[in-house]
């Protein structure tokens, strides 16, 4: 059977039509320009994101991922030379036509990197800044409560309990602190969570309990993730969505895409003949 070498999150097939929709891009369109190399990154992208479920973005390497990622939540605004066009919506608001102040745009999309990034602040602090800024603390009692159950959903609270306020955000292993971001995005309550590559500067042991955190947090947020494993989008995705030099050349579901593919460039691509 094709795709046999993969373990998939779940056992059957989804039907995707009948999700919610928790965001979606048409006919989105992102060129940079002014650059060296200007570069249509994103061509006529047509894409849905479920409600509640995790969709995973895969490609090689340049195909579009990390641009497409930013601009469900205005981070490729800062990108100098970034032009973008057509339609992402958040719900029912389009969040570049509708007045939706940026700021409080990102802490409804949370997005975690890469390069895991802390603040230089205690634990507590890394955790309680979101909060503080956007005042969902009336007390320090309350603050203090955010600041435990958001590190309890993000698996991380009984490594760092005792060392809230003596440890620095920065001081604890690269799993523990991409963990901590995962804290500090979740504690200003998203809807949805943007994840680029959040393992790939991780090890394996690292990485698995992401993985595993990602599952946990399914069903509680929306979470759209980038990764360039295909074995990881198969263990953590409900929805896979295939980019190639900026446009989409298949989406489904994530057993069916990997175990039957429409197209040959998929096929291709899954049994790693490129990219
Ligand atoms: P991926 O995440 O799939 O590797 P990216 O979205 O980062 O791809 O990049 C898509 C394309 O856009 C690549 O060709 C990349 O070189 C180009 N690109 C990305 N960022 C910029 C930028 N700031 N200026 C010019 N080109 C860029
Ligand atoms: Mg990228």
């Amino acid at each position: 059977m094709f795709g046999e070498d993969f373990s998939f999150r779940n056992q059957q097939s989804i039907d995707l039509t009948s999700m919610d929709v928790k965001m979606s891009a048409s006919g989105l369109n992102v060129h940079y320009r002014g650059t060296e190399n200007p570069k249509h990154a994103l061509k006529d992208i047509d894409v849905t994101i479920p409600e509640g479920l995790v969709t995973a973005f895969i490609g090689p390497s340049g195909c579009g991922k990390s641009s497409l990622l930013k601009c469900f939540n205005r981070m490729i605004d800062t990108t100098t030379g970034s032009d973008v066009s057509g339609q992402i919506k958040l719900d029912d608001t389009d969040i570049y036509k509708d007045k939706l102040d940026v700021v409080q745009l990102r802490a409804r999309v949370g997005m975690i990197f890469q390069k895991y990034n802390p603040f230089p602040k205690t634990i507590f602090d890394n955790v309680a800044y979101g909060p503080k800024i956007h005042g969902l603390a009336s007390s320090k009692p309350e603050l203090s409560d955010i600041v435990e159950s958001s590190l309890r959903r993000a698996a991380l609270w009984d490594e760092v309990k005792d060392d809230l306020h003596s440890k620095m955000g920065t001081s604890l292993s690269g799993g523990q602190q991409q963990r901590l971001c995962i804290a500090r995005a979740i504690a200003v309550q998203p809807e949805v969570l943007l994840m680029d590559e959040p393992c790939s500067a991780l090890d394996p042991v690292a990485t698995a309990k992401i993985e595993q955190l990602i599952s946990e947090l399914r069903g509680q947020f929306t979470i759209a993730i980038v990764t360039h494993s295909m074995h990881q989008a198969a263990r953590v995705s409900d929805k896979t969505v295939f980019l190639y030099e900026g446009e989409i050349e298949e989406e489904g579901d994530t057993r069916d895409f990997f175990i039957k593919p429409k197209k040959q460039k998929t096929a291709d691509y899954i049994i790693g003949r490129y990219g």
